[in-house]
């Protein structure tokens, strides 16, 4: 599972310029203006004549029209309407690159995504959820947690109202990175078990290929910025209202594919992990393993003390640099 989808988004990102992918589209309208492209948006299409702006220097494009913005994974990903990941190995596909290190080559992983499908692969990993719940974001467990009302409806968080294995807990909707809803986690409001419930894995959900906030985070910050990484979904509601962009790994592990989406969407990281032996666990890893794709450096919270107990003021001293 882990090699076949192994794909390095650092060599991908250094040997693609956006150029490159510019040429492949056939995208040749755009004129320059200072330090920069613009011109019509490939994406959008549009009537703006001038809202896709792109800056080859920083490998970067920003829409002002339709908002997509990124570097040249998230521009594939946007005009293929596919993940970052299939962006990636189409990129190694399409400039035929040599993959450095262990792993397959990456034109055979092209040639087996291909063969799969990018939709059928995508059918199979957290499929998007063909329904919603009925959640009451007004419900006094969320307060309770410290959240106010905007940061509960601005995660769509509540209690659940719908009948089902939810009913009754305290749920927040899990996206891909895409932004499509693909299930649900749920905290109990009482003392029943599991306290924690994820998707059913039976149902194609697994949380390691999914970082917590992440299609929002994309959209909202720029890549010069640290994101804020930490372990629970209440921690991360917690630390976004504090005014910090924010994804959550939904445990206390970094896998290798969560490794891949932090390596492809920043350059700066801030680990904030719980105050217990696992958090620490968690922080030794994720500086030994992020510190060689970004610049990362790690808040030490106090034993027993987790992001989600702080208040507002207590996060930014921590966090604001
Ligand atoms: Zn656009």
């Amino acid at each position: 599972m882990g090699e076949k989808n192994w794909v390095d988004f650092k060599a991908v990102k250094a040997a693609v310029t956006m150029q490159m992918v510019l040429d492949h589209y056939g995208v040749n309208w755009l004129r320059k203006s200072g330090d920069e492209l613009r011109g019509k948006c490939p994406i959008h299409g549009g009537e703006g004549e001038r809202s896709f702006h792109v800056n080859a220097g920083k490998g970067a494009f920003h829409c002002f029209s339709c908002q997509a913005k990124g570097n040249v994974l998230d521009l594939v990903a946007a005009m293929e309407k596919c993940s970052v990941r299939d962006a990636a190995v189409k990129l190694a596909e399409w400039f035929t690159l040599a993959q450095e290190g262990a792993g397959p080559p990456a034109t055979k992983m092209a040639a087996a995504a291909a063969k799969n499908g990018a939709e059928g692969a995508a059918a199979v990993i957290n499929p998007p959820l063909g329904f919603q719940l009925r959640v009451d974001g007004e419900h006094a467990y969320g307060v309770k947690r410290g959240l106010a009302k905007e940061t509960l409806a601005h995660f769509g968080a509540g209690l659940c109202m719908s009948k089902g294995t939810f009913a009754g807990r305290f749920v927040v909707p899990l996206h891909n990175e895409l932004g499509e809803l693909v299930g649900y986690a749920g905290r109990a409001v009482d003392d029943r078990e599991p306290k924690y419930l994820f998707p059913s894995s039976e149902k194609g959900f697994h949380k390691k290929y999914l970082l917590f906030n992440l299609h929002r985070v994309v959209k909202e910050m720029e890549a010069e910025h640290s994101v804020v990484i930490v372990e629970g979904f209440f921690d991360c509601m917690k630390v976004h209202q504090a005014g910090f962009p924010c994804v959550a790994l939904l445990g206390s592990s970094l896998s290798a594919e969560q490794e891949e989406m932090l390596g492809a969407h920043f350059n700066r990281a801030v680990l904030f992990f719980d105050g217990d032996e696992a958090g620490r666990g968690a922080t030794e890893d994720c500086l030994n393993r992020l510190s060689r794709k970004l610049f990362v450096r790690a808040v030490d919270l106090p034993d027993g003390k987790q992001p989600d107990m702080l208040d507002e003021r207590e996060l930014r001293e921590l966090l604001e640099v």
